[in-house]
């Protein structure tokens, strides 16, 4: 059986990026760039006032109060009709070119108006040039974002900025969510006697989109091979398919076998972690066109178990093929508010919710929650993510520090 690090080591081999598409820049939110993007022009492209008032020449607040002419009405938008020359001035609004020979704009609030000539008494203890010369934020040529830039916010305004709105860029994975046994039904039903309602095909999917994947989402599917195979090939079309139950040693457990028929190749099956242990993953035959096939992970039907393989092996599986870099995640380390008790030969995950963010020394502190097992998503629900436990028999006392496998 593999250690988690052995097992994600594998997983990370098989985990290579997708290949690059062009993409609108209205669809590109969370993708990762895969090209490098300079500024088509300087940005402000004009001397630009950065306050509504008037633009004058500084040498005529020399003696104060001051009385100017008022020659042009600059808006945002428009250009100077004339300079601006000795003892006069010119109506600007924030946004707007300043005028030639201007070079200070008093704020609106310090001037009064009187017909065609402006009053300013006191432009102010410090006036400032209240404009921003031209290129101030950017040259025309300079690189604004880099190849391997996560596409944020604001970064894809940035690029608005700059005029780019086709992009070169990493796509967003497709994840087929696959859940499998006799005894799920809909989340709107009311389960019969031992039957479960479906939730993992919605945590799941939520997880997958949360990470700016896509989700498909299928039917559950019967412990039946038949039936179990066509949702198989099926869910092998999608860059990643994710199956949820069947691989442990039940008698019902039919999903590896389905796999193998199906020409998925097995790396490994079973991890020494707790929960989480009956993890399968493969790699699905080449696909149409070359391209590679599917990652398949086989995760456990429990619903706790399911989350801790995914929030493991998964994320950062799908993080590699939507193109960040692929380095094994470091998790934060945290300090147990309360001592806990561990038992058992194989490396745990325990619900734990942060109650102190990290201090100067980067380590918060979280209190283990108290369980039911991989069944309890309530327990999870309150949770921030997961504290991670070395195998053994042994007590850690409160003020110990362990690993924190967070759920976002
Ligand atoms: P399995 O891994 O198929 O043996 O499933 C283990 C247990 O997980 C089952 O007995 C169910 O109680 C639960 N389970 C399996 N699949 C789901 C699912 N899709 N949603 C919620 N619970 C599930
Ligand atoms: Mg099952």
């Amino acid at each position: 059986m593999l250690e988690v690090e052995e097992a994600l080591a594998e997983v990370m081999t098989h985990a290579r990026r997708l290949p690059a598409v062009d993409r609108r820049l209205t669809e590109a939110l969370g993708l990762v760039l895969d090209e490098d993007v300079a500024a088509d022009r300087d940005s402000p492209a004009f001397d630009k006032a950065l306050v509504d008032g008037y633009a004058v020449r500084s040498a005529d607040l020399a003696a104060c109060p001051a009385r100017l002419r008022v020659v042009d009405e600059i808006m945002a938008g428009n250009t100077p009709r004339c300079a601006v020359g000795p003892g006069e001035a010119a109506v600007i609004m924030t946004g707007a070119p300043l005028p030639h020979g201007a070079d200070t704009v008093v704020m609106v609030e310090r001037t009064r108006r009187v017909d065609d000539v402006v009053l300013i008494d006191d432009p102010g203890s410090t006036p400032g040039r209240n404009w921003l010369p031209r290129g101030r934020e950017v040259r025309s040529g300079d690189l604004v974002l880099r190849a391997g830039a996560v596409l944020n916010p604001v970064r894809v305004g940035l690029l608005a900025s700059v005029g780019k709105t086709l992009i070169r860029a990493f796509p967003r994975p497709t994840v087929a969510v696959l859940s499998t046994g006799d005894e799920l039904v809909e989340p709107g039903q009311v389960p019969g006697p031992g039957q479960v309602r479906n939730s993992n095909a919605v945590s799941l999917g939520a997880l997958v989109t949360s990470l700016g994947c896509e989700a498909v989402v299928f039917p559950a599917v019967r412990d039946e091979p038949e039936a179990l195979r066509r949702a198989v090939a099926e869910g092998l079309r999608h860059d990643v398919l994710l199956t949820s139950g069947g691989v442990s040693a039940g008698q019902r457990d039919l999903v590896p076998g389905v796999l193998d028929s199906l020409g998925v190749s097995k790396v490994f099956h079973k991890v020494r972690v707790k929960p989480g242990k009956p993890l399968w993953f493969g790699v699905g035959p080449v696909r149409e066109g070359e391209t590679p096939g599917s990652l398949v992970f086989g995760l456990p039907g429990n619903p706790v178990s399911g989350v801790v393989s995914f929030l493991l092996f998964v994320r950062p599986a799908l993080r590699a093929l939507a193109g960040q870099p692929n380095k094994v995640e470091q998790y934060p380390r945290v300090r147990l508010a309360r001592s806990v008790v561990h038992s058992g030969d194989r490396p745990s995950y325990l619900p734990a919710r942060l109650i102190e963010s990290a201090g100067q020394d980067g380590i918060g502190a979280a209190e283990v929650l108290d369980s039911a097992g991989s069944g309890d998503l309530r327990t999870v629900a309150a949770a921030d993510g997961f504290a991670a436990f070395l195998a053994g028999d042994y007590r850690l006392d409160q003020g110990e520090i362990v690993r924190f496998l967070p759920l976002v």
